[in-house]
């Protein structure tokens, strides 16, 4: 029998409810703060995803899915979303239209990783892009957003940490010091580590080694190597959170494993999946444009793991199961009625299953509790040669006696 590939994940009618209450979120929220949905192809240009992420990271070295096509081009199944958002904001040129751009996105996305409980090969991102300021507030309104987003699914179980990497100058001169704290910790740190380090020292802050960790306690924070300037943007932010009444915390060793940030990077974690504890991040982009071969266009964004979310929700039971309003059940005597009643009753918006296997009225009555129905309205032989039907609440058990005419 030919199954599922490996990572990824068939949702079944039982499983569809929590997606359906989550996409309703998506479709609600972003246009709370002026966004607009995007969608982009789900395979682009193997460049894109090389230029746009970066070659040094995880995503672009190992988990690509990448492939020739019959005509020779290089592709990718995309691994994230924002690097074809830029795409297609440069390719359509929509900052001409307006000045500050603020679109959302849902979809797909594919990476070549080890599948376990909040990982997969193929899983889903939503996000958000804010493109055209270089202003706080901006970061700020991309926070609240996300935070909004993970709340209004009724998630409670999960925090905010935030820090501010600053410019690439800044991080250069923070780069040096950080070396030149771990080699002087070499032999207690992780041979990974030890591995990664010259090439990218920020990213053992992010180890989830204990060996690491301990070492990296004590390592120069990257907030005193930021400028008056950059500090003081970073302090906006924080100031903007908290005059919304958001909970966060500043956390320097957060730096996040993508190329294309600078200031602001932040996550939303959560300690009831494991090890798997990122629900998503973003940060601030300044450098993916020009990295794009465009000019300097500022921006800030955020995605996060669907499949994560709906785990929570699961968890936290916060899924209702699908349902339907009114099961109709006849005899033989009343199939025509009993269409008849379920098409007038769809029409006034009722969700209605008949029975379309012509089972027994008894064999149906049987399964009635299975129908998931709020009401039952019934058709026996008795009803029929009468004119009536019964209605019959499946909760309180209370049934009515209905002249079909009504
Ligand atoms: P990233 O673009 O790596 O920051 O990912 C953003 C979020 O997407 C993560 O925090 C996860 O919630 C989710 N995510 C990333 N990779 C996977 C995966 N392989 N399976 C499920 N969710 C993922």
């Amino acid at each position: 029998m030919i199954q599922n590939i490996k990572g990824t994940k068939d949702i079944l009618p039982t499983d569809i409810a929590v997606w359906h209450t989550i996409e309703n979120v998506f479709r609600t929220i972003p246009q709370l703060y002026g966004y607009e949905e995007i969608r982009t192809p789900l395979f682009e240009s193997t460049s894109l995803f090389k230029r746009g992420v970066g070659e040094g990271t995880d995503i672009v070295g190992k988990e690509m899915y990448v492939f020739d096509d019959k005509g020779g081009e290089s592709l990718t199944l995309r691994p994230e979303l924002t690097a074809p958002v830029a795409r297609a904001i440069l390719q359509y040129n929509l900052i001409r239209h307006y000045p500050t751009l603020r679109v959302w996105y849902y979809g797909a996305c594919f990476r070549y990783e080890q599948p376990q409980l909040g990982r997969q090969r193929q899983f889903h991102q939503v996000g958000a892009e804010c493109a055209g300021s270089t202003n706080p507030e901006s970061d700020a309104e991309i926070i609240l957003l996300a935070h909004r987003l993970i709340s209004s699914c009724g998630i409670t179980d999960f925090t905010l940490h935030i820090n501010s990497i600053g410019t690439s100058e800044e991080r250069s001169s923070y780069r040096t010091l950080l070396l030149d704290y771990l080699n002087s910790h070499r032999t207690e740190l992780s041979e990974d580590a030890q591995r990664r380090m010259d090439k990218n020292p920020l990213r053992t802050l992010d180890s989830k080694d204990e060996r690491d960790k301990a070492v990296c306690a004590n390592a120069p924070s990257i907030l005193d190597s930021l400028g008056a300037d950059s500090s003081k943007r970073f302090a906006a932010i924080q100031e903007m959170l908290s005059s919304a009444g958001i909970a966060y915390s500043v956390n320097p060793a957060l730096v996040r494993g993508l190329d294309y940030y600078s200031h602001t990077v932040f996550e939303f974690r959560t300690d009831k999946l494991g090890s798997q504890d990122a629900l998503g991040g973003g940060g601030r982009y300044d450098n993916l444009f020009e990295s794009l071969g465009a000019k300097p266009i500022p921006g800030v964004g955020f995605g996060l793991g669907v499949e994560r979310l709906i785990l929570l929700m699961q968890q936290q039971q916060l899924v209702e199961a699908s349902h339907c309003d009114v099961v109709i059940i006849t005899s033989q005597s009343g199939l025509t009625e009993g269409a008849t009643i379920a098409e007038s009753l769809r029409s006034a918006g009722l969700r209605v299953k008949t029975d379309v296997q012509r089972r027994s009225f008894k064999a149906q009555l049987k399964d009635i509790d299975k129908s998931s129905a709020t009401y039952a309205v019934i058709l026996g032989d008795d009803e029929v040669s009468s004119g009536n039907a019964l209605i019959k609440n499946l909760a309180s058990h209370e049934q009515q006696i209905v002249a079909l005419s009504d």
